[in-house]
């Protein structure tokens, strides 16, 4: 992307900003400046991440880097504003916008790739509807967490570069500490940014999103003949990706509206997502989800329904006739179930050592996952029990039905030619032993902002940073929580 790219060393954070999005047309955004918060204070930098974006940790640390990174400064080169999308929420569709986020501008890393550098909780703006602009405390360090576990994963998300709290409280159920997170992505145009241009805009300003899109993310469908079917079809691509992901670790986003769904193929907004402990498709945590619209098992549907919204919004742009826009959207919308399928299949039978293909591997596996729910298994512990060759005694491990799955499993391993090593180690790297447990989440959360004990967090952090490797010093980590009584409830992230 061209367009200046002035390095700054004023702070000496090395802020390196080009603004490509505030030179799309004037409906897609509103320059707002963040409102300025009482006392900024750092709470977590993600230095790693400051690295690889070629930012000065020790900078951020400092007053002036932590001032940036509250709002209170503007670093020069960047351009604060408030991008405006719209998006179906449980289905109905409304306009939104970024009502407590700003883009304050594109971080040109070292190695020339382009991340938008967003403060959330950063104060009102035109989109706020009657919301205060601002986040608490709580839920940044959450999406903090979780968002850092999921890269560790190996699974394309949003990243989080830093959490600093304002000095001032935000009123939510409760008083609760305020703070502003730093959220670093490969863009935040959205499923719902094409559906606010499609319903608001002009063709030209559609047509100007969409060549934004593919300049960003898919520069290589420019030379197709149908360059907006090919973004279509890589947008469909990434996300049959991405959500056999979740599925194979057991992600529950929680809030698959149209307008959480990125172009880049991202995971985007942690609100009430949560990892699933005992394997049941209906596992849902959101407590506003309450017909289990979101729930775990129907997130590869929603996603193909998401998409669908894609497709109708730049159903002009696919054909100047119609019916045969309609017709190209339909085929390439309905290649996400036979992809997905195909990802999640590669991935299950990773996650059991299989390195080649019978057909009846889906039944193997299905078979295991019907037991799995029958006697409520942990599904992390499961699979990581199997690729440790460590079942347990519990009440999948100890039944007959287990014994006579694990001959069936045993014999299929047999019919392959790779070794027994090379088949663990492949379900090692597939079946992580540490993922971040409800549990060890709201602990961490309860001392950082009950106590202003931030150790725990830390700790938490470290566990999950290798998450595929056995390491028993973190063992409380990979425990099964004990059981409760209380269903664990997410709310979303305000
Ligand atoms: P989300 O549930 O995070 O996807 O947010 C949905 C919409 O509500 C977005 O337009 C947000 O910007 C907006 N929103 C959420 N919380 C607030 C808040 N505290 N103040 C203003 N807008 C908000
Ligand atoms: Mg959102």
């Amino acid at each position: 992307m061209d367009g200046k790219r002035a390095k700054i060393t004023l702070g000496k954070a090395d802020w390196n900003f080009d603004n490509s999005y505030s030179r799309l047309p004037q409906v897609f955004f509103r320059k707002t400046n963040p409102t300025p918060v009482r006392l900024p204070k750092l709470i977590v930098l993600n230095e790693t991440l400051a690295v690889s974006l070629g930012l000065d940790a020790q900078a951020l640390r400092s007053t002036a880097g932590v001032a940036i990174l509250a709002g209170n400064q503007i670093p020069p080169g960047s351009l604060p504003l408030a991008q405006a999308y719209a998006g179906h929420q449980f289905g109905h569709f409304t306009m939104l916008g970024d009502g407590r986020a700003l883009l304050i501008g594109e971080q040109i890393t070292p190695r020339g790739e382009r991340s938008d550098i967003q403060l959330k909780g950063s104060g009102q703006t035109p989109y706020s509807r009657r919301g205060d602009g601002r986040a608490a405390l709580g839920p940044m360090l959450r999406e903090y967490i979780i968002s850092e576990a999921m890269h560790a994963l190996g699974i394309a998300t949003t990243r989080s570069l830093a959490v600093v709290t304002t000095g001032e409280d935000v009123i939510r159920d409760t008083e609760q500490p305020g703070a502003v997170l730093t959220r670093v992505a490969a863009s935040h145009l959205r499923v719902g940014t094409f559906q606010y241009a499609a319903t608001w805009g002009t063709i030209e300003e559609l047509r100007a999103l969409a060549d934004y899109a593919i300049q960003r993310h898919f520069p290589f469908v420019k030379a197709e003949e149908n360059r907006y079917l090919a973004l279509l079809h890589e947008v469909v691509r990434r996300q049959a990706a991405l959500i056999a992901k979740w599925q194979l670790v057991g992600f529950v986003h929680g809030v698959m509206n149209t307008d959480n769904m990125a172009i880049a193929g991202e995971t985007i907004d942690y609100g009430p997502c949560a990892f699933m402990d005992v394997y049941d498709p209906k596992t849902v945590f959101s407590s506003i989800d309450t017909e289990g619209r979101y729930a775990y098992g129907n997130q590869p549907d929603v996603a193909g329904w998401n998409l669908a919204r894609f497709a109708e919004a730049i159903l002009p742009l696919l054909h100047v006739d119609r019916s045969q826009a309609i017709r190209l959207a339909q085929d390439a919308v309905a290649a996400f179930s036979a992809q997905f399928q195909y990802q999640w299949l590669a991935g299950m039978r990773a996650k059991l050592g299989i390195l080649n293909e019978e057909t009846e591997d889906e039944t193997l596996i299905q078979d295991l996952l019907g037991m799995m729910k029958k006697r409520r298994a942990d599904y992390t512990h499961t699979f990581r029990s199997l690729s440790l060759n460590r079942p347990g005694d519990d009440a999948l491990f100890g039944s007959e039905e287990f014994s006579r799955w694990s001959e069936r499993w045993q014999a299929r391993l047999g019919r392959q030619k790779e070794i027994r090593e090379a088949s663990q180690q492949l379900m090692q790297q597939s079946s992580p032993e540490r993922i971040p447990r409800n549990h060890r989440v709201e602990e961490a959360l309860e001392a950082a902002v009950q106590q202003g004990d931030f150790s725990v967090m830390g700790r938490l952090l470290q566990a999950l940073a290798r998450p595929f490797a056995h390491l028993p010093e973190y063992a409380e980590y990979a425990d099964i929580p004990p059981t409760s009584n209380r269903p664990y409830r997410t709310f979303c992230g305000t």
